[in-house]
């Protein structure tokens, strides 16, 4: 059975990023908060656009407040007032000086800020008692960022402080990747959806809900292609559709050993190449994995709803980021104190789930309460990390160091 970051590290080579050409649109800057750039962004803007005041205070000539101090203050003429916003209409001469506002541009003439708290105002007199260094509190135009310089680079994915920036350099056509397609289906003669009344036997299809959620947060589109029974022909059919329409599938259920799991056979049936078949990991141990000509990449993933879920955040989700063309799409690790007691089987890499928090300046690692059981999905609600026990190990103890997987 191949190890976790064996399976990680086929999973990664079989995935064809989205083309920067191809697979790109264009967007308005409106639109373009989560998307990930396609091209690298170079504004045509310096940053700031004008020399401008940090502080509100007077613009100056640092040169008439050399010998400046408490003891020996020195009064200066103000002949104009700049607000934010406003074009400065004069220069200042020796002796001279402006009333100005943060964010306000500087007068000609002007080089450094005396800040408001060393100065007495009296008329159209400033009294200041202390000298300024020479282009002190001045924000320079392209001090923070200077036009044709690259500003962000292709593969980052825009968020608030990209949106403030794109906005800030007025770029406001982006070329961004389109969103992966990923098809959903659920595989099981038991499955019901939510609205539908339960019959003995029967549970609710949660996977179709919590995979299409997975998807979405990470970029894609999830197209929910429902429940489908386990005979093979309509299965084999579906797979066939799923496949020609996405650029992932992730099916769950019917990859296991039982009389009616068929995925892997239909997958081979259908001209898949199957690279993984299960991994020494739990829970989530049969695992497929199968590309096609057309390039979708095919995730055959246990029907248990916990094992579904660990798997799409273990496997999935650097693949689909991938895919996107995210730069940064590996899954995060942290090192953190374990506040329970950690077990395993010891032949497997054994992912428990639970709620990570920093304390004091360091990680502690709370395990979900009630049954680790794969079939309780119950207590995977608020987690937000899994705790991994490595192959041969079958304690961490409480208050042991212990590496998490982020999963939101
Ligand atoms: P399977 O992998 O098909 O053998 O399913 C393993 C377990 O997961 C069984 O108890 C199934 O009833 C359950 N299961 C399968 N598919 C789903 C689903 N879509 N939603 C919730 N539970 C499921
Ligand atoms: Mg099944």
């Amino acid at each position: 059975m191949l190890s976790v970051t064996e399976a990680e590290a086929i999973i990664l080579n079989l995935v064809q990023v989205l083309d920067s050409e191809k697979d790109s649109e264009v967007v308005s800057l409106d639109d373009a908060d989560g998307r990930v750039l396609a091209k690298s962004v170079v504004g045509k803007l310096d940053f700031p656009h004008w020399d401008n005041s940090a502080m509100d205070g007077y613009a100056v000539r640092y040169e008439d407040l050399q010998n400046c101090s408490a003891d020996n203050p020195v009064t200066l003429e103000v002949i104009t007032e700049i607000a934010a916003g406003d074009r400065p209409q004069t220069d200042i001469k020796p002796g001279q000086t402006a009333r100005i506002f943060t964010g306000a541009m500087l007068p000609a003439g002007a080089n450094a800020i005396v800040i408001q708290e060393n100065t007495t105002r009296e008329g159209d007199l400033v009294t200041i008692f202390a000298a300024p260094h020479p282009q002190e509190f001045v924000r320079h135009k392209g001090a923070f960022y200077q036009a044709g310089k690259p500003l962000l680079e292709a593969g980052i994915v825009i968020g608030a402080a990209e949106m403030a920036v794109l906005a800030t350099a007025q770029c406001t056509q982006l070329s961004v990747y389109r969103r992966p397609r990923v098809a959903i289906l659920s595989t099981g003669d038991e499955l019901v959806t939510p609205e539908q009344t339960l019959q003995p036997g029967q549970i609710v299809d949660s996977n179709q809900y919590a995979l299409a959620s997975f998807v979405a947060s990470n970029g894609g589109i999830p197209l929910k292609l429902g429940i489908i029974s386990d005979r093979p022909e309509a299965l084999k059919n579906a797979i066939a559709q799923a496949i020609e329409s996405a650029d992932i599938v992730l099916s769950t259920g019917g990859v296991s050993v039982g009389d009616y799991d068929y995925v892997d056979r239909i997958l081979a049936e259908l001209g898949g190449t199957l690279h993984i078949r299960s991994v020494a990991v739990k829970p989530g141990k049969p695992l497929t994995v199968a590309t096609f000509d057309n390039n979708c990449l095919y995730f055959g993933i246990p029907g248990n709803p916990v094992s579904a879920l660990v798997s799409c955040w273990r496997f999935v989700q650097p693949a689909l980021r991938k895919l996107s063309g995210q730069n940064n799409y590996q899954p995060r690790f942290v090192k953190a104190i374990t506040r329970y007691d950690l077990k395993a089987g010891g032949k497997r890499e054994t992912y428990l789930w639970g709620k990570l928090q920093l304390v004091d300046g360091e990680y502690e690692f709370t395990l979900a309460g009630g049954s680790h059981s794969s079939g309780n999905l119950i207590n995977l609600a608020q987690t937000n990390g899994l705790a991994i026990v490595p192959v041969g190990q079958k304690l961490i103890a409480e208050g042991e160091e212990v590496r998490v997987m982020l999963t939101s």
